[in-house]
C-alpha cells in the first residue's frame, strides 16, 4: 500500500503562530508557511493546535481475561480517538502480565489491531499475589522489552519485596510503579475518609493509606538508588512527599489522573458508581494541590487509568461496584478544562506532562519527541474551541463507565497520526 503524503496547512505548533507541516514517509518532513506538495492529501488545520502524539503510562486494556469489557482493539481504538499514539497496558489482566509469554501476546495484540503502539507493564510479583518476585528480566529481555513493572490495582506492600525489585530492575534501567495503598488501613474502604464517608455511611479511605506507602517508597528507592513511579497520586500530602524527594535529588517521578484533577468526592453522596475509583476521588482541596503539583512539575505526567468495566459489575449498590472509570477519550479535554483553561498549564506544558514526560518515563523511543522537522510523525491536531456535551455511548471501548456523562468538555481530537499514518481523521477512526 503506498503511503499518503499529507500537508496540514495552518496548524499551530504547540499554540504558537500558525504554520504548514507536510508528512512523509512516517516523519514530519518539513515545517514552513506556505509550504506546497504535489499530490499531497491537504487538511485545512486553521485553528488548530498541533501536540506530539499522547502517550499514556496507564491502561486497562483487560484482553487477555475480561474481552467483555475491552480487548487490545477496542481500547487502542479509544486511545486513538482521545489523540494517543502509545499506551502502556497494565499488568492485572487474566492471565496476569507476569511472564514474557503473556507481555509479549499483548505487545503483539497492539502491533496487528495498528491503532497505538502498545507497550506492556509487567507484573512485580507473580499473579499479583505479593509474594513472589516475577521474571522481570526476562519480562524486560522479551521482544515486548518491558520497562516499567507494576502490580498495580495492588500495592505492594511488602516492604522486602519493593526493595528488591527496585534493585533488581536497576539492571535494566526500569522503573517499579508503585500503586500505593496500605492494605490494612483500607479494608473494604469504599471512598475518601471524611466527614461525609462518615455521613453516606461508607468506609473511609484516609489519605495517609496512600501517602505511608508513598513516603516509604520514596526512602527505598533513595536507598537502593533506583527508579521510582508512584501511580496515580491523588492527595494533597502525596504531592508534597514527592516534591520532598524530589528536592534531595531522588530517582521519583509521579502521576496525575485527569478524574483527579476535576472530580471531588462530594460526588459519592449520590451513591453513583460511576463515582466509584481507586485511589478513590478526594477533597477539592486535595484537587487544587494536584492541579498545583501538575503545573509546577512536582507531577511528571497525567495518566489516565482508563479502567473499563461492563455495566453489571458498574450497574449495582456502591458497596458492591467494582473501582474504575473510562479516561482515554476524555483526557485531553479535561487537562484543557482544569490545566489549559485555567492559567495553569500552556500547550508545551500540555505536551510535556502528556507525551515526552510519560515517554521518558517507559524508556520509549519514537514517542514523546518533539514536533520538528526529521521526527516521527506521531502527532495529535485538536482544536480547543470546540465544546461538546459528553454521551457515554459515543465510545470506541466496549465499556460506558463514563464520569462525564451529561458534562459539557472543552476541545476535540481531530486527527491523530501515527508514524504519518491517520488512526483518526475528522474525528473519526479511519
Ligand atoms: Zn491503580
Amino acid at each position: 500500500m503506498r503511503t499518503t503524503t499529507y500537508l496540514v496547512k495552518a496548524a499551530k505548533v504547540l499554540g504558537g503562530e500558525p504554520t504548514d507541516l507536510l508528512i512523509k514517509g512516517g516523519v514530519i518532513a518539513a515545517i514552513g508557511s506556505n509550504l506546497d506538495a504535489a499530490g499531497a492529501e491537504v487538511i485545512n488545520a486553521e485553528g488548530l493546535i498541533v501536540l506530539p502524539g499522547l502517550v499514556d503510562l496507564h491502561t486497562h486494556l483487560r484482553e487477555p481475561g475480561r474481552e467483555d469489557a475491552e480487548t487490545v482493539d477496542t481500547g487502542t481504538q479509544a486511545a486513538a480517538l482521545g489523540g494517543f499514539t502509545a499506551v502502556h497496558a497494565m499488568a492485572n489482566t487474566d492471565p496476569v502480565a507476569d511472564t514474557a509469554g503473556v507481555v509479549e501476546q499483548v505487545w503483539r495484540l497492539g502491533r496487528e489491531a495498528g491503532h497505538c503502539d502498545v507497550f506492556s507493564v509487567g507484573a512485580v510479583t507473580v499473579g499479583l499475589a505479593g509474594e513472589h518476585l516475577a521474571e522481570l528480566g526476562a519480562m524486560a529481555d522479551s521482544a515486548a522489552r518491558v520497562r516499567i513493572f507494576s502490580d498495580d490495582g495492588k500495592c505492594v506492600s511488602d516492604a522486602v519485596l519493593m526493595r528488591r525489585a527496585l534493585e533488581y530492575v536497576k539492571a535494566f534501567d526500569g522503573v517499579v510503579a508503585q500503586h500505593a495503598q496500605e492494605p490494612r488501613l483500607t479494608e473494604d474502604a469504599q471512598m475518601n475518609e471524611s466527614e461525609l464517608s462518615g455521613r453516606l455511611g461508607l468506609r473511609g479511605w484516609p489519605s495517609v493509606a496512600e501517602e505511608a506507602i508513598v513516603a516509604r517508597d520514596c526512602l527505598l528507592a533513595a536507598h537502593v538508588d533506583s527508579r521510582l513511579h508512584v501511580c496515580h497520586v491523588s492527595t494533597a500530602g502525596s504531592v508534597e512527599i514527592v516534591r520532598w524527594a524530589k528536592s534531595k535529588g531522588w530517582n521519583v517521578t509521579a502521576e496525575v489522573c485527569p478524574h483527579h484533577l476535576l472530580l471531588t468526592d462530594e460526588l459519592a453522596a449520590t451513591y453513583n458508581p460511576i463515582y466509584k475509583v481507586n485511589p478513590p476521588l478526594r477533597s477539592a482541596s486535595d484537587a487544587a494541590a494536584l492541579r498545583q503539583g501538575l503545573a509546577d512539575g512536582t507531577i511528571d505526567a497525567v495518566a489516565t487509568d482508563h479502567a473499563p468495566h461492563p455495566h453489571e459489575d458498574k450497574d449495582c449498590e456502591w458497596q458492591a461496584a467494582a473501582f474504575g472509570m473510562l479516561g482515554l477519550e476524555t483526557a485531553l479535554s479535561i487537562v484543557q478544562q482544569t490545566m489549559v483553561d485555567t492559567g495553569l498549564l500552556d500547550w508545551a506544558g500540555v505536551a510535556d506532562r502528556m507525551s515526552y514526560a510519560p515517554a521518558l518515563i517507559g524508556r520509549l523511543s519514537g514517542h514523546g519527541q518533539p514536533v520538528e522537522e526529521g521526527a516521527p510523525a506521531n502527532i495529535v491536531l485538536y482544536d480547543p474551541a470546540h465544546t461538546r456535551v459528553v454521551d457515554a455511548r459515543d465510545t470506541a471501548s466496549l465499556s460506558r463507565n463514563n464520569p462525564y456523562e451529561g458534562r459539557e468538555l472543552p476541545g476535540k481530537v481531530v486527527a491523530t497520526f501515527l508514524r504519518g499514518k491517520p488512526t483518526v481523521l475528522d474525528g473519526k477512526l479511519t
